[in-house]
């Protein structure tokens, strides 16, 4: 198993005027080799639940495995580490760094790692190559297509050989042609091996083939998956 939450609680500001008690009970577990989706209207806790699983914080209450790890129990120093070593993200509008080129934008996940600079861009051509951006090394970011962004987001993501891979409503700011090929390419990384967890309300994320199973949120609730 790769992801098993387990009565997972999350409250932002507890015992404050402004708690919110944004995970509700959540048990949950994916398997090696799925692709999960997450879907839910704005506000029911998807983003909660990816940056739990995500190890960008533990929960308040409940346990959760992530990739071999109790994460609960690790102090934070590990949990970032774990993070880095294990996890992926592509997040929505991509985040990427306008003023870096394709390649530094690639390794940026390299950094805190410690990987020296020359291994940093021989992992990247070998990222780019497989995702057929190799000849846009030295553009900068701001002067490539959409469909090219969208090919370093999902590179960046790779770079440190992730097991497990993110991705927080990916599509939701990209045309259609885009949404089909985001897809296409997690369906590749399926076959790969990588575990992948997608938050979506786009039916050609969520009803694309290649997803094992979708889990609906609302106010902070799981509803079971359907699917197989
Ligand atoms: P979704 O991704 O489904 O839109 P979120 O996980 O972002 O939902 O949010 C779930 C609930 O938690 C919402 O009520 C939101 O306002 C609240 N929330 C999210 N992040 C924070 C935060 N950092 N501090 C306080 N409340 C937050
Ligand atoms: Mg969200």
């Amino acid at each position: 198993m790769q992801i098993e939450l387990n009565s997972v609680n999350k409250y932002y500001n507890r015992g404050q005027h402004n708690e919110v008690y944004a995970l509700k009970n959540i048990s949950f577990s994916v398997q090696e080799g799925e692709i999960v989706c997450i879907r839910g209207p704005s506000g029911s806790g998807k983003s909660t639940l990816l940056s739990i699983i995500g190890c960008l914080y533990p929960p308040t209450s409940g346990t959760a495995i992530i990739c071999g790890r109790q994460i609960a129990r690790l102090p934070d120093h590990f949990l970032t580490r774990h993070r880095r070593e294990n996890i992926g993200f592509i997040f929505q509008r991509f985040n990427l760094i306008e003023s870096l080129t394709v390649l530094e934008n690639i390794t940026l996940p390299l950094l805190p790692l410690g990987v020296p600079p020359a291994e940093r861009t021989v992992r990247a051509r070998k990222v780019m190559e497989e995702l057929q951006i190799g000849h846009r090394e030295k553009f900068r970011v701001n002067g490539i297509s959409g469909g090219e962004m969208q090919r370093v987001a999902i590179g960046r993501a790779l770079i440190n050989n992730p097991r497990l891979l993110l991705a927080d409503e990916p599509t939701a700011h990209l045309d259609p042609q885009l949404r089909s090929s985001f897809m296409d390419a997690m369906a590749d990384l399926k076959k790969s091996g990588k575990t992948i967890v997608i938050t979506s309300h786009d039916i050609q994320v969520t009803g694309h083939p290649k997803v094992d199973r979708c889990f609906t949120m609302e106010d902070g609730t799981m509803t079971a998956g359907d699917g197989i």
